[in-house]
């Protein structure tokens, strides 16, 4: 699965990428991630990439030269979908992960700044639109790393176990519900303990323990 992320702070996306499962997934080449600063395509001797909005109001808006450059090269290299984060879009879901994940080799992410993007690049080169949640971040960086986390881990071999993707919350193992409580050794900690169902060795106790508490 290749990424290309659209952005004016590639450098945010470095530490996470640098370490854990998702190094690992780039060392296999299982997914590649390709940054392009939207300020290199700036035409404006001062690689001005915002103004101030039509009819007033506070902030800037991220200009459209830069982003229809921007968006218009980087499709020349890859053809999937342009996904625009917006606190407006379609809400991430863990459906909305896996469906990006079936159906797609190449995704190439948006991630606005200030007050957002100029609503004409969103009509002519955006197909989708998605945010993470109702509140407001800084810029779409965050939202865009969390979709490469939860696409990327629908992917064959990005987890070590690859058994643990379909034992997660929202799996269709479990119905689509939320997972059951977790615990690990010691049985007894600081006098807190282990339910003794789990201790019991009694696989069909333990299962229906763990069903009842599905969310
Ligand atoms: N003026 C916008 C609004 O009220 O909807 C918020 C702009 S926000 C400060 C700057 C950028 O952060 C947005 O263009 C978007 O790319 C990103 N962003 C902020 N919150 C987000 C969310 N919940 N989901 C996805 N992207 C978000």
């Amino acid at each position: 699965m290749r990424f290309d992320i659209l952005t004016l702070f590639p450098n945010l996306f470095e530490s996470y990428l640098s370490d854990s499962i998702l190094k690992r997934a780039l060392d296999q080449e299982l997914i590649d991630v390709k940054f392009h600063n939207i300020r290199d395509y700036s035409s404006d001797k001062h690689h001005k990439v915002d103004d101030t909005p039509y009819g007033g109001g506070a902030g800037m808006v991220m200009a459209c030269q830069p982003l229809f450059d921007c968006i218009k090269d980087v499709k020349k290299q890859n053809s999937g979908p342009v996904i625009f984060l917006t606190p407006q879009g379609e809400r991430f879901t863990q459906n909305k992960a896996n469906n990006l994940a079936a159906n797609n080799k190449e995704i190439i992410l948006l991630c606005g700044r200030y007050e957002g993007i100029d609503q004409r690049v969103r009509d002519q080169l955006i197909d989708q639109e998605i945010s993470i949640g109702d509140y407001v971040l800084t810029g779409g960086e965050l939202p865009a790393m969390i979709l490469i986390d939860s696409i990327a881990r629908q992917i064959p071999g990005v987890l070590g176990n690859e058994d643990s993707q379909g034992e997660d919350s929202f799996s269709e193992k479990f119905a689509g519900k939320k997972e059951y409580p977790h615990y690990t050794k010691p049985a007894e900690y600081e006098g807190h303990k282990v339910p003794d169902v789990l201790l019991s060795g009694n696989h069909a106790e333990i299962e229906k323990w763990r069903e009842e508490r599905l969310k």
